[in-house]
């Protein structure tokens, strides 16, 4: 007998729950990709996330090769497709992981009852994309926890099931054809400085930090130049390491730079179980506030500045043109811009949203729309009023001024931490400088913020 497994966002090997359920069950098994119209030919197929998708791909496919299989690709409707799949290889069940979008809720309900319909049965798999699944931890009266800090306490006391290991061996059908792999090659507007896809260089770089660099993690997740946090994001929104292993792996190290690591890992599991239950959330205000957000065309000039990373706060500029060169920016900067554009400059946190969406390679619904509606003072966050001033967060994080030197080549000559406060340089140092004046007062910018808040 035949089993599909159907990979979406998990795109691995190691510790698959869906591919050793199939292959357990059956002597073969058919490895697909459906490059879904329902994601492609949307917004959300974005050329930073399709690049690294495409690395993705290869490295499975290279990975199922060396074990004596192949990954098959097909474009189109992801049930359509799937149908055709499972009965081109007469196989009588699928296996694939759960996922936490309402999109994803309607794929899954739409692909079960197609595959009923033609006597075959759907395997949807918990923790395959979460460490603890959405949903398995509850408060009392609630689906959901909205506030992370009993979470935490709650999701550390979960016994995690251990990881599995790679298979040896996958025996695919001859009779199931495959599209080509897609290549890099079809993509314009790429971040030159994207990182790669795939599972063989998620793991190297998973040990690599696990080995070296994990230790300082407490101490140092917030220096901007430094650049001393993991960077695993892309992997762990693709699915190319598997978020139970790299918990057992970093338990295993252990000390204050692991726990803190694992506790980010636990905010990621938070907000999936947010959305989950909140499919709402993605779009509409968490805590259903009627905030008066200035949008387009009143603050067009404010958004593309922001945009652009031509507001006039260095350390904001500096991130946003961080976003657009890497297709990533540091939790720091995402922090700050968002609260920059959000309470600052009061702008509906969906333009923001939107914009990181548009370009960060580790763009996730969940963990996106989640952490701004934190940062707008929409979502989960306890003080949702505090309000992040740039110059102090830029002393504070970037306190020699290179993470802006670096971002902002205008800036680049100005030594130390001068370089966040460029208004304040004399006449000729100042006028000498290709950069704009500050978008913005900063106190005004408050005083906006507070007015609004006093009304809602
Ligand atoms: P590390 O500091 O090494 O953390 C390890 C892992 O923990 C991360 O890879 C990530 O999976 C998880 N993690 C860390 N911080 C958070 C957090 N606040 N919420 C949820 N998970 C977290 N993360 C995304 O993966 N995709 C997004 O689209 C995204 N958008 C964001 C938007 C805003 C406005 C903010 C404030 C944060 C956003 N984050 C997002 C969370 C966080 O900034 C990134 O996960 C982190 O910067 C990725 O870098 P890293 O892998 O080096 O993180």
């Amino acid at each position: 007998n035949v089993s599909v497994v159907l990979f979406t966002a998990d795109l691995r090997l190691h510790d698959h729950p869906p591919l050793r359920a199939a292959l357990d069950g059956s002597r073969h098994v058919v490895p697909l990709f459906v490059r879904d119209r329902g994601v492609t030919d949307t917004g959300f197929a974005v050329p930073n996330r399709m690049a690294f998708l495409v690395d993705c791909l290869g490295d499975l496919d290279a990975g199922l090769r060396a074990r004596g299989g192949r990954l098959v690709v097909r474009y189109g409707d992801v049930v359509d497709e799937v149908c055709k799949v499972a009965a081109e290889a007469d196989a009588d069940e699928v296996h694939m992981s759960s996922d936490v979008s309402a999109y994803a809720h309607r794929r899954e309900q739409r692909l079960r009852t197609a595959l009923e319909a033609d006597g075959r049965r759907l395997h949807v798999h918990d923790t395959v994309t979460t460490a603890v699944a959405p949903g398995a931890l509850t408060p009392s009266g609630a689906d959901h926890f909205s506030v992370f800090t009993p979470y935490f306490r709650r999701w550390s006391q979960e016994k995690l099931r251990r990881p599995l290991d790679a298979p040896r061996s996958v025996g695919v059908p001859d009779t199931v054809g495959s599209e080509p792999l897609p290549s890099r090659r079809a993509l314009t507007d790429v971040s030159p400085g994207l990182a790669r896809g795939g599972e063989t260089d998620g793991r190297t770089q998973l040990t690599a930090w696990l080995n070296r660099r994990v230790g300082a993690y407490e101490d140092r997740q917030d220096d901007l130049a430094g650049d001393t946090t993991s960077r695993l994001s892309p992997h762990l929104h693709f699915g190319t390491l598997s978020p139970v292993e790299i918990v057992h792996r970093a338990r295993r190290v252990g000390g204050p730079g692991a726990d803190a690591f694992v506790r980010q890992l636990a905010w990621r599991d938070f907000h999936r179980q947010v959305l989950a239950a909140r499919p709402d959330a993605a779009t509409a205000d968490y805590r259903g506030r009627d905030d008066r957000w200035r949008r387009e065309p009143e603050a067009r000039r404010d958004i593309e500045a922001w945009r652009e990373g031509r507001t006039g706060y260095p350390v904001v500029d500096a991130a946003m043109r961080q976003l657009r060169h890497e297709g990533w920016m540091h939790n720091r900067g995402r922090l700050l811009t968002a609260s920059f554009l959000a309470k600052t400059l009061y702008v509906d946190w969906r333009v923001g949203a939107d914009h990181f969406l548009s370009l960060l390679v580790d763009g996730d619904l969940a963990n996106n729309q989640l952490n701004w509606q934190w940062v707008a003072g929409t979502g989960t966050d306890t003080r949702p009023h505090r309000v992040l001033n740039p110059v102090l967060q830029a002393r504070r994080y970037d306190p020699d001024g290179a993470y802006v030197r670096r971002w902002v080549p205008e800036l680049a000559g100005v030594e130390g931490p001068a370089v966040h406060e460029p208004w304040k340089l004399r006449g000729p140092e100042r006028a000498a400088l290709d950069y704009p004046e500050p978008l913005i007062d900063l106190r005004e910018g408050l005083d906006r913020f507070k007015r609004a808040r006093d009304r809602g």
